[in-house]
């Protein structure tokens, strides 16, 4: 499947709105995986972190319904936390990489830029071996070039079909009636990639509780109708 996903040379987030302005599932850029093809998979995805605790309380929350996912890790946090990256892998879920301090990628000189990516992959491969082969831009902010940056280094570039609007909400109630309605309103035959962050890039150890919360009840919810979930590794395509 990784195979595929890079051979295929594969948030919109507050502060970014001319890249925000752009659909998520858009090819403009360049290849980008935004969903699956088989409608019983869903996927999970988990910015900004690791975070303490509230990466370990999903990774609980998961292991509990056999759910795979996958973590947009920034590398700096991954320098601090090694422990939780390793956690992450040891139930089954992917890592990808989401750069080293999250900058905005709009306006990063080239060099930068690569710095950036090879500087996380760095950090993922002292906590963990190696990363999967997948990135993630923070901000959303897509340009050819960071597009081609990343697949030069093999990564698969993910971006996502359902935005949970996670970051700002006001109550876990709020973040589950975003993914509810957008899943109920897709009219396609699809998996969804569901946008949800565990932490923050503004700083480590951001209140993630109601994201958490949310995910009890949509885990529950979707697995009540069959889902599978899935991280992006093993999401058909
Ligand atoms: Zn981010």
């Amino acid at each position: 499947m990784l195979g595929m996903l890079t051979g295929l040379a594969a948030g919109v987030a507050a502060g970014c709105a001319g890249c925000a302005a752009v659909r998520p599932t858009s090819q403009f850029f360049g290849p980008t995986l935004a969903y699956g093809s088989d409608p019983g998979q869903m996927a999970f995805t988990f910015d900004d972190g690791p975070n303490d605790p509230h990466t370990l309380h999903l990774l609980d929350l998961l292991n509990k319904y056999n759910a795979k996912a996958t973590f947009f890790l920034i590398g700096k946090y991954v320098r601090k936390r090694p422990d939780i990256v390793r956690t992450i892998k040891q139930g089954g879920h992917a890592v990808g990489n989401h750069t080293y301090n999250h900058p905005n990628l709009l306006f990063t000189p080239l060099d930068r830029l690569q710095q950036e990516l090879e500087d996380c992959n760095k950090a993922l491969e002292d906590a963990v071996g190696a990363g999967d082969p997948l990135f993630r831009s923070p901000f959303a902010c897509r340009r050819r070039r960071v597009l081609r940056a990343a697949h030069a280094l093999g990564l698969a570039h993910v971006m996502w079909s359902v935005t949970a609007y996670d970051w700002n909400a006001k109550s876990s109630q709020a973040i589950i009636t975003n993914v509810v309605r957008r899943v109920a309103a897709s009219r396609r035959r699809r998996a969804e990639v569901i946008l949800l962050h565990d932490g923050n890039y503004v700083g480590f150890g951001a209140d993630r509780s109601f994201t958490v919360e949310a995910m009890r009840v949509l885990l529950e919810k979707y697995s009540a109708q069959g889902k599978q979930f899935v991280s992006i590794v093993e999401l058909a395509v």
